[in-house]
């Protein structure tokens, strides 16, 4: 049999902790490289989990892989998404504490697929609960309404989801899944309207096409080929090789009854969606668009109207005055963002109504979050303002907690805490949230302001009130001092994961995220009840502003950061190893990124800062005591005791270990390398 040295350096080592030089980020890429080259694409830090998309099917996945991790500890078997699942699980039930599981990583790097396995390994491992046998199947059947509505086809993932996912799984007093709860997070909306250059609208709109039948389309007065809907081709790119549109509306048409929508709902959740289409295309000049108006379930000529005129009250007297043609377009356009956006939002609504809880008596909470990753594009924007913050707020989540959760661990086996030195980025996030002076509060303020505000205007209030941060910079202010070259128009943040330019044009428009009040006007009175639930009257008499899109995002943070403290948290590290989406490929520059933006090293120097290894006394006996004479084949004093006997019969030194309350502490990996070695032997 192969020693266990060679097969380390073969195969790696399986949690980083035991890496000998734990500062060097060469040796923790090699690590993960190796790894990867045996498609071992899991790999712990201590606790967190870290996943590399093989970009292939594995198969690793199935029931009876299942089974063997069904109550077996994290340490004694090899590391997999399962076995996080499955200690989650048991973490809940014999603890009684809440727990969640973060999910994080780039674009394309698994996080989806990551919390579908451990969705489905719920579902197919726990207890059910006679009343509620279907809701595991409920629970599973929410993904693809959700992805066909949610997510589309970037250039970095065919399978890209545009919003952030929280859910929560309830699970009933004998660990049978019973309820479930999920929170939608900033969908990009401007999607619907406009697509960079090889990417695609959200799924729906080809499935639909793809794979209804002639009589729906016919009623929907709709044509099969996306080429003749304008807001489908904007990237070019209606058809995918790796997706097939028709088999997933088929798909999707499965599950929505399953999930539990009506017959009549069916049908039209999707015609709320593809109208808009019809409006695009034909125009809001011609008079040809009559079936948008039924489709919409509103009066035909207020709507043209309404897309067509500008509605102001001055002094008390309202005017009419006509849009030009690209404020026309700019019209139709929020329109339709907003008929999907909020569509979109009913349809998470009418999930949860399925999933809901019938009692909460006696339960408890596994979260998953699968949210967008830290994001660095050609050209950022709004969106990856917003993305880039929600990021800042994880990492300081992620340290506080680990900090707190070591530091507990210390406490509770009685051995002294060892400080360690790690980057607080409250400062970032307090650049960007702080009331004030905040980036979002400016960015708010410079919206409301009268008269004419432009996204230049706000970068210059920017620079007056945030000149000295330390982490922000602008064209003006960095006076050439900065290495990469900067627009005027753009602003600088330097992020934990690293330094992000932001353009501020169009700002304020998605800030503002506003529709005409006679738009809203007209879509309150549809005879649809689905739009006149998305569009409510009050909105139109309150003269109240609602809150703008920063501040919403930010508030929705801060609940999530509520909900994520108040329980125990998991961690899924997800990596992709390459642009190419291949298998096989393992591209060191772009890992070596990820392993930055994710805080990898600073996750595992704070694991390691102490001890590279803790083990539970009866787990270490259990383990190595053929190697004492004194403790095989059983020891039958105190724990402790034989761990003491154990570990002096191998000679470890003082400054090598430590024992704690019920755990060994180990210093340096060699020392239980020499020790695993010494039982292979
Ligand atoms: P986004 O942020 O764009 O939503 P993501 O992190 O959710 O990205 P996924 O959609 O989960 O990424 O994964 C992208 C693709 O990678 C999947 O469609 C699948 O082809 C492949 N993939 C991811 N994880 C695995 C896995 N464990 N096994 C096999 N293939 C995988
Ligand atoms: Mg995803």
């Amino acid at each position: 049999m192969e020693s266990a040295l060679t097969a380390r350096d073969r195969v790696g080592v399986q949690d980083f902790v035991l890496l000998e030089n734990y500062n060097s980020e060469a040796a923790f890429i090699e690590n993960l490289r190796r790894r990867f080259g045996e498609n071992l694409i899991y790999t712990y830090i201590g606790s967190v989990l870290v996943s590399v998309n093989p970009y292939k099917e594995l198969e690793i996945y199935s029931k009876q892989q299942m089974d063997r991790y069904r109550g077996v500890s994290f340490y004694e078997i090899s590391p997999h998404i399962y076995a996080v699942s499955d200690n989650t699980y048991r973490a809940m039930r014999t603890e009684r504490k809440d727990q969640c599981i973060l999910i994080s990583g780039e674009s394309g790097a698994g996080k989806t697929e990551a919390s579908k396995k451990i969705l489905l390994y719920y579902a197919v491992t726990c207890p059910t609960n006679d009343h509620m046998a279907a809701l595991g199947d409920r629970l599973l059947q929410s993904n693809p309404v959700l992805e066909a509505f949610g997510n589309a086809k970037t250039l970095r993932n065919d399978n890209s989801s545009r919003f952030g996912k929280y859910m929560d799984v309830q699970f009933d007093f004998r660990g049978a899944p019973v309820g479930g709860h999920i929170l939608n997070y900033l969908l990009e909306k401007s999607r619907v309207v406009h697509q960079n250059h090889g990417e695609r609208n959200f799924h729906i709109f080809y499935q639909l096409l793809d794979g209804g039948d002639d009589n729906l389309l016919n009623t929907l007065d709709l044509e099969r080929n996306p080429q003749n809907y304008h807001y489908l081709v904007k990237g070019n790119c209606p058809r995918l090789s790796s997706v097939s549109d028709k088999n997933n509306w088929k798909v999707v048409m499965k599950a929505l009854p399953i999930i539990g929508f009506t017959e009549e709902e069916v049908p039209t959740a999707i015609i709320r969606c593809s109208n808009m289409h019809k409006i695009s295309q034909k125009g809001i000049t011609q008079n040809r668009c009559v079936v948008v108006f039924q489709l919409l379930g509103v009066d035909g000529s207020a709507l043209r109207e309404a897309l067509t005129h500008k509605k102001l009250t001055a002094k008390g007297e309202e005017m009419i005055s006509p849009l030009n043609f690209e404020q026309a377009v700019s019209a139709r356009d929020a329109l339709a963002k907003a008929v999907y956006g909020r569509t979109f939002t009913w349809l998470v609504e009418k999930i949860n109504q399925s999933l809901a809880l019938k009692s909460s008596k006696g339960s408890s909470v596994i979260g998953l979050l699968d949210i967008y990753g830290f994001e660095v594009l050609q050209h950022n924007s709004f969106e990856q303002f917003c993305i880039n913050y929600c990021n800042e707020k994880l990492q300081q989540l992620f340290i506080e907690l680990t900090l707190r959760s070591e530091q507990e661990e210390y406490e509770t086996e009685g051995i002294a805490w060892e400080t360690v030195q790690y980057f607080d980025n409250k400062i970032i996030c307090d650049l960007i949230e702080e009331k004030h002076k905040g980036i979002i509060s400016i960015l708010d303020e410079e919206c409301l302001r009268p008269g004419e505000t432009c996204d230049v205007s706000f970068l210059e209030k920017l620079e007056d009130t945030l000149g000295g941060h330390p982490h922000f910079v602008t064209h003006k202010l960095a006076n050439g001092k900065t290495r990469r070259v900067m627009s005027r128009e753009e602003f600088r943040l330097l992020h934990y994961a690293g330094e992000v330019n932001y353009n501020v044009n169009g700002f304020l428009d998605k800030n503002n995220d506003s529709l005409n009040r006679n738009l809203k006007e007209v879509m309150c009175q549809s005879e649809n009840q689905i739009l006149r639930h998305c569009f409510r009257r009050e909105e139109v008499i309150d003269q109240k502003r609602s809150e703008m899109a920063a501040t919403q995002f930010k508030n929705s943070l801060m609940k999530l950061m509520e909900i994520l403290m108040s329980k125990e948290p998991s961690y899924v590290r997800c990596i992709k190893p390459n642009d190419a989406k291949q298998p096989g490929r393992f591209d060191e520059v772009l890992v070596r990124h990820q392993v930055k933006y994710l805080g990898l090293m600073e996750n595992l120097r704070v694991r390691r800062a102490g001890f590279a290894y803790r083990r539970r006394f009866e787990a270490f006996l259990q383990r190595y005591k053929p190697l004492c004479p004194e403790t095989w084949p059983n020891w039958h004093g105190r724990l402790a005791d034989g761990v003491l006997t154990l570990v002096n019969h191998l000679g470890y030194k003082a400054e090598e270990y430590k024992l704690g309350r019920s755990k060994i502490f180990i210093r340096f990996p060699k020392t239980l390398f020499t020790t695993e070695d010494a039982l292979e032997a």
